[in-house]
């Protein structure tokens, strides 16, 4: 109305042009082009048939995604870190001990996360290049007694993977828990949920499951479950599992308002659960290793050192290496995105100024990506040489 004065006036918005860009970083990943249609599909109010539909096909493909036959499958609104806050302050409460198993920058996030809702946390730390031997968790848990103990299983900011198969049994001989955050490995790396007795795991859209940031698939196991149905502590209304089960209708017939989730991510989440669902999860692994491999071969042609030393402890999705001496990263990436187009990012946490972090994975893990990522790495360590002498 004429007679409220404006203090502030209507900002200039303008489209500016954006060159198109490879996003072979840790992520985002570049999205399925059935998902660029899937987001341009119609709203859904959060109370219609055809909510429960969209909602229910994403539980089925979470579950399959995850491995698990679990009811308690869901995704949340936000992106990894809202499934990391999730599964901590759901099954930890303030005042009991999560152990935290230290190797590269979403544990320290963890810890972070954790000491906020008045957990308290013990660090298990190797170093981040390197991953844990089943051996050594087992007698830090028996010293430890946490109530859970949360560990990565890819690791985007150092490049390894971290073995699971094992673990579940020995965190429930000692009645703990067992986190995972699967945020960058999920759909590229061998995952069994049940089998490995995970009880709660959480990953993202926008690595290799290829969607958009926004929306992050989680899964809780039946001793989860029951934890959360017993606790005595209250998480906030936005992150309770509880709450958000009913509504993500996760045990039949409670279609409860909890709040308006994004029908664009849903639309997504389903178009790429949809994706890996017909390629197979096999065969999704399997592409992931073999295109990875691939690369390790084609890196070798290059001057770069492999940050992480054992090749098995190789995380297929993410590759870090350092450049020879004297090359700024900065520059260095810069250069890739404005000459070649692609983007790719230096280190984060522990690893800054000591690695390039290259993420082939989703709909770019392919022998083509490759190609083009080992050629313009090779231009751009030629043409800066000079500059770093
Ligand atoms: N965990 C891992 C392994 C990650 O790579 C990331 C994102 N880089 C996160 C957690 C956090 O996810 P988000 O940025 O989607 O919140």
């Amino acid at each position: 109305m004429a007679s409220h004065k404006l203090t502030v006036q209507p900002p200039k918005i303008m489209d500016r042009p954006y060159k198109p860009t490879i996003f072979c970083g840790p992520g985002p990943a570049d999205m399925w082009p059935s998902v660029n249609e899937a987001l341009n599909r119609q709203l859904i109010c959060n109370m219609c048939d055809e909510f429960f539909n969209v909602i229910d096909d994403i539980r089925a493909g979470i579950q399959y995604l995850f491995q698990t036959k679990s009811k308690l499958v869901l995704a949340m609104s936000g992106s990894g870190h809202a499934g990391m806050e999730a599964v901590i302050c759901n099954l930890v409460a303030p005042g009991e001990t999560l152990l935290i198993a230290k190797r590269g920058m979403w544990d320290i996030r963890a810890d972070i996360v954790a000491r906020r809702y008045g957990i308290k946390t013990v660090l298990k730390e190797i170093p981040l290049t390197q991953t844990f031997s089943l051996d050594d968790l087992e007698s830090t848990i028996k010293k430890v007694r946490p109530t859970a103990l949360f560990i990565t299983h890819g690791d985007s900011s150092n490049g390894t993977i971290q073995n699971i198969e094992g673990l579940g049994k020995i965190c429930h001989k000692y009645g703990v828990l067992l986190l995972v955050d699967t945020v960058v490995s999920i759909a590229a790396e061998p995952f069994l949920m049940d089998e490995w007795e995970v009880d709660a795991v959480y990953s993202a859209a926008q690595k290799a499951v290829s969607g958009p940031a926004g929306i992050a698939p989680v899964a809780f196991s039946a001793l989860a479950e029951s934890k959360i149905n017993n606790r005595k502590h209250e998480p906030p209304f936005y992150f309770d599992i509880k709450e958000l089960a009913l509504q993500w209708n996760c045990y039949g017939n409670t279609r409860k308002y909890h709040h308006t989730v994004s029908a664009p991510m849903l639309w997504a989440l389903r178009c790429c659960l949809k994706e890996i669902a017909n390629e197979t999860l096999q065969k999704s692994w399997e592409r992931h290793a073999t295109v990875n491999k691939y690369f390790n071969k084609r890196l070798q042609e290059l001057p770069v050192q492999f940050l992480v030393p054992k090749p098995e402890d190789r995380l297929s999705t993410v590759t870090t290496v350092a450049l020879p001496k004297g090359y700024d990263y900065m520059e260095f990436i810069k250069y890739m995105r404005e000459k070649h187009g692609i983007l790719i990012f230096g280190g984060i946490g522990p690893t800054v100024g000591k690695t390039l972090r290259i993420g082939i994975m989703g709909v770019n893990s392919s022998f083509q990506t490759v190609d083009k990522v080992v050629d313009a790495l090779a231009n751009t360590l030629k043409v800066l040489k000079k500059s770093s002498l």
